[in-house]
């Protein structure tokens, strides 16, 4: 993708392909320069939303490389790839150093694109592949005991909040998705970084004061209710879940509901494959 287009018609060519994110071109450098994701576009609402009364011009009339010189400050410059002869043990390693969801990898001889690797790909791969070997012990341990995800500060929206104020958290907090809770703190659903992208493909992103509980009725979505676990569940039942629902995380309750912790597919393969590997807590 140019980093010429503006940004509603880049985000509009995401949804139109049925892609999540897209390397950015720049013709005069003759490189990719970066990645445009779903966090930039919840970046780039957060930023120049108003009221749902007055248009967001920014939208309409920044180009990407506009918004690049404002947002650049802050974050990666630079695009991070990796080779197609690199290991998937270094894939990993970049997705977890970086706290990026998107890693391309990129032919060095013709400079082409030929995959974009997402935590979810990979794990589904070791999960494949993994039955034949014996799995270690501590899959066979409850995840609570393990202490493998977070369980502390774990950011959430009241049902009852604005999408504006989700955004706010997902701008704020920097987290993949938010548990969307009632007034006892149960969950109720999960709205992902992911589902943001329907206002771009329903032209509703125009009204960000509607609430959560309005947002979640209206998005498209195909998984069913929330995907959870229990403390005392074991690390071989959560990853058999999460990969079977093919979801980036697990809400983790108690009995009655109440959000206690989040179990990511960031947590698991820092747990299982860099934690082993001497290369510890990427993710604090
Ligand atoms: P999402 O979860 O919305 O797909 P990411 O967590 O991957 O997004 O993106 C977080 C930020 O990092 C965004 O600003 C995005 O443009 C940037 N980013 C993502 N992947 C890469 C990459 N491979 N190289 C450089 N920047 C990236
Ligand atoms: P991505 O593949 O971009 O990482 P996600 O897994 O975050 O996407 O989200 C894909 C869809 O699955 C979204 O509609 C999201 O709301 C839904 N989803 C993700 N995790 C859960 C969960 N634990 N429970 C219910 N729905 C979920
Ligand atoms: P992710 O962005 O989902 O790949 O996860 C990166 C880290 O953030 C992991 O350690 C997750 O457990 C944690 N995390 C994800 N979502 C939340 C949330 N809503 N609140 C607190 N931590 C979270």
């Amino acid at each position: 993708m140019g980093i010429l287009l503006t940004v509603k018609k880049a985000f509009y060519a995401l949804v139109a392909n049925g892609l999540r994110a897209a390397p950015l071109w720049d013709s005069k450098l003759q490189r990719f320069v970066g990645m445009l994701t779903i966090t930039d576009f919840i970046n780039i609402l957060h930023c120049y939303y108003k009221s749902p009364m007055v248009q967001m011009y920014e939208l309409e009339s920044h180009k990407i490389e506009t918004w690049r010189d404002v947002y650049l400050q802050y974050s990666n410059n630079f695009l991070i790839s990796i080779s197609p002869e690199a290991s998937l043990f270094e894939a990993i390693y970049s997705l977890l150093r970086y706290k990026i969801h998107r890693l391309p990898v990129i032919d060095p001889e013709s400079g082409n694109v030929l995959h974009i690797l997402t935590h979810k790909r990979i794990l589904k791969f070791l999960h494949i592949f993994g039955k034949k070997p014996p799995k270690p012990a501590f899959t066979k341990r409850p995840i609570q005991e393990l202490g493998i995800g977070t369980f502390r500060n774990i950011a959430t929206v009241q049902q009852t909040a604005s999408l504006y104020d989700a955004l706010s958290i997902f701008v704020e907090r920097r987290v993949s998705a938010l548990p969307v809770v009632d007034e006892q703190g149960k969950v109720v659903a999960l709205y992902s970084r992911f589902d943001v992208i329907n206002l771009a493909a329903q032209k509703t992103y125009n009204n960000l004061d509607m609430t959560m509980q309005e947002a979640v009725e209206k998005r498209i979505c195909c998984v069913e209710g929330v995907i959870k676990c229990y403390p005392y569940e074991t690390l071989e039942t959560i990853i058999d879940r999460i990969v079977k629902a093919e979801v980036h995380r697990l809400v983790l309750v108690d009995r009655a509901d109440v959000v206690k912790g989040i179990i990511s597919l960031s947590d698991l393969l820092q747990a299982m494959v860099l934690t082993p590997a001497g290369i510890d807590a990427l993710l604090s």
